[in-house]
């Protein structure tokens, strides 16, 4: 296979310029061919015509063999000439040679008689007096009782000439325009393909240490415009990804770094004099609490990263919707109550649904974190479950800080924290894009809508089977 552009373009133009050179040469040679041959032909049927018409007259008195004798005395030009290649002859229907033009009968050479009478005219090549190749016209004449056949004949030999030097012409010409051609497209696609590698080089300069420079789009050529915009329009989103998955270690590592430090300064604090059981046993306490938070953190690293390479089972069953948040509001409420803020939950009766159960609490817990999170002091957060048809709703509202506008759409995307709250509170931005797509591996959907400064409310639809 070749996999070179320069070399395609010009196997594709040296294949298509020799079919129709090659075809454009043969047609107009035969062309021309068919041109003279019937040039001749309608030259020698008139000769024959003229030669009956004169015999005609003559035939009107019964004076056939005078006016053959006439014809033949009469001729002038090339047919008073022996062997000069024009010939005209008139025998009968028996073969019988009446008459020769003097260009014959100086020769005492004859043309072919015919053996057939030839009511139509008849043309044919073949060898004529001189042995080179004739064209021939014979055609049958009726006089009174009489049938005369009138024959011509011209040497091709003059024609075959003027074919040979026209075919020559072809020969010479048509691979010259060729040869110019197809250097013309090798000069094109060489330069036209320089302004590609001067781009690959651009391309090739930048790496992921410099991915904020960008591809020249405007000194470029108008067809590679689109490649170097498709380029740098991918230039940025790699590079926002790099700067998010930054962001993602700079908040991981903040994260993991406050229970670490907790649990050496517990340590440090606790082994700097001997303590009583009591205190040993309360440290040990606080040592535990801090490893699990942490572990509920890598978890949730964890977690993020199976939803990226979608390794992602869930064990679906009957459970209790009200019962699942009801644990979770009871799970969060210390740190409610911490900040003052209250969670209130309705449910309607009814809330069985299928689901897998664990998956579906981490939804809440984290749904209703953020709403306690990102609450201001004495604020409030309103759970709500509601049926509609076979679909369960379930609403958490806050009185919190809310997302400004432009930052709405991007909330649940992997890695993403609003501005405003990165200052306030500790986070990953993993949480909404693993209750996305928790929700949507159970065919729901999540809606989310906000007021800046007033609060945030979160719409989950989990269909009910
Ligand atoms: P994290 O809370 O760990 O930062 P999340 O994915 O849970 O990550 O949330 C992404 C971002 O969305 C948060 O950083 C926060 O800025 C914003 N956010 C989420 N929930 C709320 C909420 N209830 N009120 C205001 N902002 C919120």
């Amino acid at each position: 296979m070749i996999d070179s552009i320069k070399l395609k373009l010009i196997t594709w133009f040296l294949v298509v310029f020799t079919i129709i050179f090659t075809s454009l040469g043969f047609f107009l040679y035969y062309e021309l061919k068919e041109i003279v041959i019937s040039s001749i032909d309608e030259h020698m049927h008139s000769e024959v015509t003229f030669l009956a018409g004169i015999l005609a007259s003559e035939a009107e008195q019964g004076q056939i063999e005078e006016g053959v004798a006439e014809i033949t005395r009469a001729a002038t030009g090339s047919y008073s000439v022996a062997l000069s290649g024009h010939y005209y002859q008139v025998h009968d229907d028996k073969g019988n040679i009446l008459g020769r033009s003097p260009s014959l009968f100086l020769a005492d050479k004859s043309l072919k008689v015919m053996s057939e009478i030839p009511y139509e005219p008849i043309f044919e090549t073949n060898e004529g007096p001189t042995e080179d190749e004739h064209r021939m016209v014979s055609q049958a004449f009726e006089f009174s009782d009489r049938i005369l056949i009138f024959q011509a004949s011209d040497s091709l030999e003059e024609s075959y000439r003027i074919l040979r030097s026209f075919r020559n012409i072809i020969l010479i010409t048509l691979p010259l325009i060729y040869l110019i051609c197809v250097s013309g497209i090798y000069c094109i696609s060489k330069f036209a393909l320089k302004t590609l590698n001067v781009f690959s080089k651009q391309v090739g300069r930048i790496t992921a240490r410099s991915l904020s420079e960008r591809v020249d789009e405007e000194n470029i050529d108008q067809e590679l415009r689109p490649v170097a915009k498709s380029f740098n329009t991918m230039l940025s989103r790699l590079e926002k990804a790099f700067a998010r998955q930054r962001e993602f270690l700079s908040d991981a590592s903040h994260e993991l770094r406050t229970p670490t430090s907790v649990i050496k300064s517990r340590c440090d604090v606790t082994l700097r004099r001997e303590r009583s059981a009591e205190e040993y046993r309360s440290a040990i306490v606080t040592i535990k609490d801090t490893s699990a938070r942490m572990t509920a953190i890598i978890e949730r690293i964890l977690d993020a990263s199976r939803i990226e390479s979608k390794i992602f089972s869930m064990k679906m069953a009957e459970a209790d919707l009200s019962e699942i948040i009801s644990e979770a509001v009871k799970l969060i409420e210390p740190s409610a109550t911490d900040r003052d803020i209250s969670l209130n939950f309705t449910s309607s009766g009814r809330s069985v649904i299928r689901c897998d159960r664990e998956r579906i609490s981490e939804v809440f817990v984290n749904l209703i974190e953020n709403a306690v999170k990102y609450n201001r002091h004495g604020g409030s957060v309103e759970i709500e479950v509601a049926f509609d048809e076979n679909v369960a709703v379930v609403t958490v509202a806050d009185t919190g800080i809310g997302v400004p506008g432009e930052e709405k759409e991007k909330i649940f995307e992997r890695f993403y924290r609003v501005d405003k709250s990165r200052g306030i509170v500790p986070g990953s931005g993993l949480g909404l894009s693993i209750v996305k797509a928790i929700v949507e591996s159970h065919l729901g959907r999540i809606e989310f809508d906000s007021v800046f400064r007033k609060g945030s409310s979160f719409k989950v639809y989990l269909p009910v089977d």
